[in-house]
């Protein structure tokens, strides 16, 4: 037995791929569920860089992150989309009654879906940071220990360990230059970063000035407070020597695992081992009724941008609505 009644298309993933496909779905007057495995719309944008700028969304020559969900999802919704949050998809069921097939997702929360079509914007997957490998390391969620920066007023004055070798762990060593108290540590195991040589200079240039003191290579061995978090420990791997820094914030920017996870048993042809292949002219996969979008399909050539994903939603919404009504495919304006 479903909890919910059927709709025609239902939307795995509220990234901005997921949201434009529920704008074009619901412009051609269909019935839409997004269904989300996060607490929050928007995606990677809005769990990884909400505060970052984006250039290259056509339309938008300039755009912080969150700005740009917040846009997707005034557009998105605006047809009266239903949204399901903290949702994560486990499994597909092909199921017929009244003369009509259909499919069924349930989830891990045990919720279930009937839907006509599927439209999959899932993104890397549901995605989990990577951690640092200390014991009980969760324990300091909540009390010091960030993965993301989201709101750098967070970081208002407080004594900040980033940890990591990238372009993440580098843009926040600048990018709360003007927010945390300084200097802010940055800690990387290797000693050779991976971020862009300009944003590595500038942090050394910072170093010389005083406000960032750069440990590498060097490794986070243990943390340390009561209650709140209030140093940790460092190792300089070269030497062996180990040292504490003072600590309010430990800000780990390792990247994350992502995984399809149980999406990726559905029996779907993969392309690789993270992509759902699916055929570009319509983005469908290889099982009847479920189309793919965004980061999430793949194809020879396919690049994993905003604005392609937006194509794509726009492709797999109109073919999911064409199917549903028996129509030859077309795309119908928006102007009025
Ligand atoms: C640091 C960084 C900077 C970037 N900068 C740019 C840029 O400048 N320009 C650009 O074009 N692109 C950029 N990108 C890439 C861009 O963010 C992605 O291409 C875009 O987010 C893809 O959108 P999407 O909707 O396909 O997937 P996502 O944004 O990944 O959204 C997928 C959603 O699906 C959900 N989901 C996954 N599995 C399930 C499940 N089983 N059940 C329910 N929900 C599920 C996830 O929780 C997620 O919210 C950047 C990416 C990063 C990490």
């Amino acid at each position: 037995m479903s909890d919910h009644h059927v709709v025609d298309i239902t939307i795995i993933g509220a990234g901005p791929v997921g949201l434009a496909a529920a704008y074009y779905a619901g412009h051609r007057d269909a019935s839409v569920r997004i269904v989300e495995s996060l607490g929050q719309l928007g995606g990677q944008v809005a769990a990884v860089y909400p505060e970052k700028h984006v250039y290259d969304v056509a339309g938008h020559p300039k755009i912080q992150g969150q700005a740009l969900v917040d846009l997707c999802i005034e557009q998105g919704l605006q047809f009266g989309a239903e949204v399901f949050l903290a949702q994560e998809v486990k499994d597909l069921q092909r199921v017929s009654g009244n003369g009509e097939e259909h499919l069924i997702l349930t989830t891990h929360q045990g919720e279930s879906f009937p839907t006509r079509m599927l439209i999959v914007t899932a993104g890397h997957g549901a995605f989990e940071p990577r951690k640092l490998e200390i014991e009980d390391i969760d324990e300091w969620e909540g009390r010091g220990l960030h993965y993301f920066v989201r709101r750098k007023e967070v970081f208002r004055d407080k004594t900040c360990v980033i940890v990591g070798g990238g372009d993440s762990a580098l843009d926040w060593t600048l990018g709360l230059q003007d927010t945390a108290k300084l200097p802010i540590t940055l800690v990387h195991r290797r000693d050779r970063f991976r971020a862009l040589e300009t944003s590595v200079k500038e942090a050394r240039e910072l170093e010389e000035q005083g406000a960032v003191r750069i440990c590498n290579p060097a490794e986070v061995r243990g943390v340390r407070g009561d209650g709140d978090m209030e140093a940790v420990t460092l190792e300089d791997t070269t030497t062996g020597e180990t040292f504490e820094v003072e600590c309010d914030a430990l800000i780990t920017l390792l990247g994350f695992h992502s995984h399809l996870g149980s999406i990726a048993d559905w029996g779907l042809e993969l392309h690789g081992k993270r992509q759902i292949q699916v055929d570009p002219p319509t983005m469908e996969t290889s099982l009847p009724a479920v189309y793919a979008a965004g980061d999430v399909a793949g194809y020879e050539g396919k690049i994993t941008l905003i604005s392609v994903g937006f194509g794509e939603a726009a492709i797999a919404a109109n073919q999911a609505v064409a199917k549903i009504r028996g129509e030859k495919v077309q795309p119908k304006y928006s102007t009025d």
